[in-house]
């Protein structure tokens, strides 16, 4: 597993951080470096936009995906097999461009003794879809939160997404979609359980 924190506190990882003035005037700054006059009527109101929009996109930085579980589990009243859920909808924003990306997510645990409301699940999508993300880490971090969170005995993370940078900047590429999968515990030991939630997500 990386060293990426689960849980991350954004006051540990920042010294200071900056004033919503401070955002809104890095703002005006891009737009004017970009070639627009900032001050111009239909801009003057963006740098608040923008500033509230960053605000919903990295929402997750202020939310633990851990506690989120904690708070939700049930007994499994016997159930001992895969639960998947299919067609989680997420957005994110890449680390490398702040460019979105989105799809769908399909998850599955086999639980030990503990199983999630099932809304959690999509919580703990949500949470670290709004960071700073690639879609390779997003996928580990939500298998990792799930493994530690339900003390699940296996965790299986499909994600399919289609990326703006590919589309709109150097490749010029519309239709690819990336597909990424992380396997843990029974579903990284067991062929035949992969195969079942892979069969499960197409069907
Ligand atoms: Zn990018």
């Amino acid at each position: 597993m990386t060293n990426l924190p689960l849980s991350p506190n954004i006051a540990t990882l920042l010294p200071r951080r900056p004033s919503r003035t401070e955002a809104e005037e890095a703002v005006r700054t891009l737009i004017a470096w970009s070639g627009d006059n900032p001050a111009r009527p239909g801009l003057e109101k963006t740098p608040q936009r923008v500033a509230d929009a960053f605000g919903e996109y990295f929402v997750g930085y202020g939310q633990d995906a851990l506690a989120e579980l904690a708070g939700g589990f049930e007994e499994p009243s016997g159930y001992s097999d895969m639960v998947l859920l299919k067609d989680i909808s997420f957005e994110s924003h890449c680390e490398h461009h702040i460019a979105p990306f989105f799809g769908t997510a399909h998850v599955a645990y086999m639980p030990s003794t503990r199983v999630a409301g099932l809304s959690r699940i999509a919580r703990v999508v949500d949470i670290f879809a709004r960071r700073l993300q690639t879609q390779e880490a997003l996928t580990s971090q939500i298998a990792a939160a799930i493994e530690e969170g339900l003390q699940a005995k296996g965790v299986a993370v499909m994600m399919s997404a289609r990326h703006h940078c590919m589309a709109a900047r150097s490749v010029h590429q519309t239709r690819v979609a990336t597909v990424t999968f992380r396997f843990l515990g029974e579903f990284e030991r067991d062929a035949a359980l992969r195969d079942r939630f892979m069969a499960a997500v197409r069907g």
